[in-house]
């Protein structure tokens, strides 16, 4: 079992590695997919806004067009007040004259208003678009950048997969399932020493008998707290990762 267990040792390291790499590989990835996250967003609201746009301009020209032809009203109606047959008639033109004026006032107002906003929303247009340009260039710079970060990720990952499958290779079907049961379930370290009677990894005291086991290393020991696989922290002396000997 000792020598099952010093596999195991090494599998650890080599797994504990790996999630390194991939931890590495895979915060580049999360953070680039953030940014297209934000670019897609940003170009839905581009566009949303020239609709808007458009729709406002289109508003403009028709609000135009009434304007033109109110003034033409009142124009004709101007012409009309030299030619009345009467008083009566000349108050009429009159009152509608004044009403024209007032059309024309609220229109004018109106189309000012709207230029306001056409002028606002090329503003936030242009801005937007030189945003979703700084993006895209920060994400293909970004993407450039980590492409080789990515790579040694990659061959790092493929190097220590090929080291992971030989030292599994020298491990039992059982110690592995055990092995693989609690690092799946803890995210972390599976294997541990055992050291001064107590466990190192949840530092809870391991039974005399259990400790006395774990000490001649010749069957699979798990601590009784944390479940993990426990080893006498003196076989791990000078190993990749072990404990270092202690000066008496
Ligand atoms: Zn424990």
């Amino acid at each position: 079992m000792k020598e099952q267990l010093k596999r195991l040792r090494e599998l650890q390291f080599i797994d504990i590695e790996l999630d390194g790499f991939r931890k590495v590989k895979s915060e580049i990835v999360v953070r680039i997919e953030e940014n297209k996250g934000f670019l897609s967003k940003l170009i839905v609201d581009l566009e949303k806004q020239k609709e808007e746009f458009e729709e406002i301009k289109s508003l403009h020209s028709s609000k135009t067009d009434d304007l033109a032809y109110i003034k033409e009203q009142h124009d004709k109606r101007q012409k009309r007040l030299h030619n009345v047959g009467s008083a009566k008639e000349f108050n009429a033109v009159e009152k509608e004259i004044e009403g024209l004026k007032r059309s024309i006032t609220q229109t004018q107002e109106e189309l000012q208003h709207m230029n306001e906003v056409i002028a606002a929303t090329q503003e936030a247009i242009t801005d937007k678009e030189s945003k979703v340009v700084q993006l895209q260039d920060s994400i293909k710079a970004e993407e450039d950048a980590s492409a080789d970060q990515i790579k040694k990720a990659d061959d790092d990952i493929e190097r220590l997969n090929a080291r992971e499958t030989e030292a599994r290779a020298e491990v039992s079907k059982r110690v592995l399932h055990r092995y693989d049961f609690i690092r799946n379930r803890r995210e972390g370290l599976a294997v541990v020493p055992a050291k001064d009677g107590h466990c190192e990894s949840c530092f809870m005291a391991v039974p005399a008998q259990e400790f006395i086991l774990i000490q001649r290393g010749e069957t699979l020991c798990m601590c009784p707290h944390c479940q993990c696989i426990l080893y006498f922290w003196e076989e791990a002396i000078g190993e990749p990762g072990g404990p270092k000997a202690e000066v008496a």
